[in-house]
C-alpha cells in the first residue's frame, strides 16, 4: 500500500471520473516544508501562525515573521500557500501577554477578536506578510470569523499597512487573495453573504463542530457529541460550499475532517475544492479519491444529507 501511495508523490489529484481537486498541508513552522514536498503536498491549505509567537519571551518582530513566512512562501514555489493570522487565546497562551481571566476562554477574546483589539501586533504581522507576499502565492486567511464586520475591519488593516509599503517603496504582491476561516456556525449560515466579499473559505472543521454541537472539543466526558458526521455538520458544510460556488469563489477544509476516510467521498459529493490535512494524510487520501467518481458521490449526497444522524451517515458511506 505504502509503494502504492509513493507512486502517486508527484501526480494530481484526479478522481475516477477525471475530476481534479486539491490536496494540501496544515503546517505549524517552516520546518514542516519538508514533510509537506516530501508526501506531495500541491498547497499549503492552512499555516499555523500562532507557533511562532509561542515559546518565547517576547513578540516576534516584523523581521523575523517575514523570515519565516518567505521561507514558507519560497519552499512553495508559487504553489498556493493559505497562512492563517495569529490565532491565540482559548487554550493557546502566550507568557509574555497577559490576558483578562475568562470564564469561558473557547468563547471570549481569543483570534480575530483579540487582533481588532490590538490593532498594533496585528499590523506588525499584516506587514510581515505582505512584504513576504512577493515571494510566493500568498493567500491571507482570518480566523474564529463570526461577524462580516470583522472580515471588514480585518481586511482594511490588510489594505491600509499595503498602501503603507507601496508610499515606502516596497513591493508587495498585486494578488493576494483574502479569505476566512468558517468554524464559527454564525458564519456557515451567512456564508452567501460572506462569498460576496472573501475570496476564499476555509473550514475549520475542529473549532465548528466544538461551536455547533456546544461540546468543548477537549472534553472527554462530551467528546460522544463530537460528531463531524452528523448532518447538521453537513448541511453547513454544503452551505458554504454552495454560497461560495455561486459566487465563483472556492472552498477548502483544514479542520481534521478533511483527511478523514467517511468525510472524504462525501466533501467531494459536495463539491469541496481544496483538502487540506497533516502531510502524513496526503498520499492515502490522494489513493482514495483516485478511486471515486465525484459524479457518483454527487448521486449520494442529498440522501446523506436527509439521514438523521452520526451512525446513519457512517454506517451509509462504509457500504458504498
Ligand atoms: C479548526 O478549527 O478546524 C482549525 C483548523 O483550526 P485549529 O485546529 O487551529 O483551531
Ligand atoms: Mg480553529
Amino acid at each position: 500500500q505504502k509503494a502504492e501511495w509513493a507512486k502517486l508523490k508527484n501526480e494530481a489529484t484526479v478522481t475516477k471520473d477525471g475530476v481534479e481537486v486539491e490536496l494540501g498541508a496544515n503546517i505549524g513552522t517552516p520546518k514542516d516544508l519538508t514533510g509537506v514536498l516530501d508526501n506531495g503536498g500541491e498547497a499549503i491549505g492552512l499555516y499555523r501562525t500562532e507557533f511562532l509567537y509561542m515559546g518565547r519571551d517576547n513578540f516576534p518582530t516584523e523581521d523575523e515573521q517575514f523570515d519565516a513566512y518567505s521561507a514558507v512562501l519560497k519552499g512553495m514555489e508559487g504553489k498556493p500557500t493559505v497562512v492563517r493570522t495569529l490565532d491565540i487565546g482559548g487554550d493557546k497562551e502566550l507568557s509574555y501577554l497577559t490576558l483578562p481571566k475568562e470564564l469561558n476562554p473557547f468563547l471570549g477574546l481569543r483570534a480575530i477578536r483579540l487582533c481588532l483589539e490590538m490593532p498594533d501586533m496585528f499590523r506588525t504581522q499584516l506587514r510581515a506578510l505582505l512584504r513576504a507576499s512577493v515571494h510566493g502565492n500568498l493567500k491571507v486567511m482570518f480566523p474564529m470569523i463570526a461577524t462580516l464586520d470583522e472580515f471588514r475591519q480585518a481586511k482594511a488593516l490588510l489594505l491600509e499597512e499595503k498602501a503603507k509599503l507601496e508610499s515606502e517603496g516596497i513591493d508587495v504582491s498585486d494578488s493576494i487573495e483574502v479569505g476566512i476561516m468558517v468554524e464559527i456556525p454564525s458564519a456557515a449560515v451567512m456564508a452567501d453573504t460572506f462569498a460576496k466579499e472573501v475570496d476564499f473559505f476555509s473550514i475549520g472543521t475542529n473549532d465548528l463542530i466544538q461551536y455547533t454541537m456546544a461540546a468543548d472539543r477537549m472534553n472527554e466526558s462530551v467528546s460522544y457529541l463530537y460528531q463531524p458526521y452528523n448532518p447538521a455538520i453537513l448541511r453547513l458544510v454544503k452551505n458554504v460550499i454552495d454560497a461560495s460556488h455561486k459566487e465563483g469563489k472556492w472552498t477548502g477544509m483544514c479542520g481534521e475532517m478533511a483527511g478523514d476516510e467517511i468525510a472524504i467521498p462525501i466533501l467531494l459529493g459536495l463539491g469541496l475544492d481544496e483538502f487540506s490535512m497533516s502531510a502524513s494524510s496526503i498520499l492515502k487520501a490522494r489513493s482514495q479519491l483516485s478511486r471515486l467518481s465525484k459524479a457518483d458521490m454527487e448521486g449520494h449526497v442529498d440522501h446523506i444529507l436527509g439521514l438523521a444522524t452520526s451512525q446513519e451517515v457512517e454506517d451509509y458511506v462504509k457500504n458504498l
